[in-house]
């Protein structure tokens, strides 16, 4: 089975890590386990996202068969600039998602932008996975709030309510059929409790993979050391992700890699 992950990060110079050929990030990714990987900027989510975005686009052109890049835009800049930027990521960039940042990129789920971007997001087929867990800007129900006010578009808790708010992912996995969760840095017990009660097809495996060693190996451990069944897993490690995110079964040649682009 293909694992895909449907959380993993560019290194780049925020955070301690540091920017990285990108064939190695492939091969440490795949070393540890991995058949594909959606693809966040890091820098970007405290610097510009627009040059970030293109910096990320452009490390994974050789790669698309593996990475599924997603942009991010800047709520603080208004709706009109955001909804231009993920316009630009989708139809020039090949973007494949959105990932959003509340608490590193200073914005609250009540900003103005938000509920445009959630919307037009959806309209352009792109899933958006958030950073949740950490209150107060990043709070789960806060953005499952305003998930409901975009029925259309996929949001995917990104940390499934890290472990002190894995209670209200839950709720609101449960309550909201367009919110997804990513098992990412949840602890194992809660972990369990989560595909216990929550729809197996909404639930998906990330890891934050490309901030330290050994994450994603880590990570599938753990998911593998639950109690879900084969058929379970099989479904969050490959299945889910690929249902939302589809990605080529084989490298891509030049021509259609620019036919990909459209
Ligand atoms: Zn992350």
């Amino acid at each position: 089975m293909k694992i895909i992950d449907a959380h993993t990060h560019l290194p780049g110079w925020s955070f301690g890590s540091q920017p990285r050929p990108i064939r190695e990030l492939r091969r440490e990714f795949e070393e540890q386990g991995l058949g594909g990987a959606w693809l966040f900027t890091t820098d970007g989510l405290v610097g510009e996202s627009v040059k970030n975005n293109d910096i990320l686009a452009k490390a994974v052109a050789d790669h698309r068969d593996f990475f599924a890049p997603f942009c991010t835009v800047d709520p603080l800049c208004g709706a009109k600039a955001a909804l231009r930027e993920l316009d630009r990521a989708k139809h020039k960039l090949g973007m494949r998602g959105v990932k959003l940042h509340p608490w590193l990129q200073r914005f609250s789920m009540t900003n103005p932008a938000m509920e445009p971007i959630f919307k037009h997001a959806g309209k352009l087929g792109l899933p958006v996975l958030l950073h949740d867990g950490t209150p107060p800007y990043a709070s789960s129900l806060q953005i499952a709030a305003l998930a409901e006010k975009a029925p259309q578009t996929i949001i995917i808790l990104g940390h499934a309510g890290l472990d002190d708010q894995y209670e209200d992912a839950i709720l609101a996995c449960r309550r909201h059929a367009n919110i997804y969760l990513c098992l990412c840095s949840n602890s194992c017990g809660y972990v369990e409790e989560i595909i216990r009660r929550c729809p197996v097809q909404r639930l998906l495996f990330g890891s934050d993979g490309g901030f330290l060693p050994n994450l994603i190996a880590l990570a599938i451990a753990k998911l593998r050391a639950t109690d879900a069944p084969a058929t379970v897993l099989r479904r969050i490690f490959h299945d889910n992700p690929l249902s939302l995110v589809p990605l080529p079964e084989h490298k891509l040649g030049r021509q259609r890699r620019q036919l990909f682009h459209r």
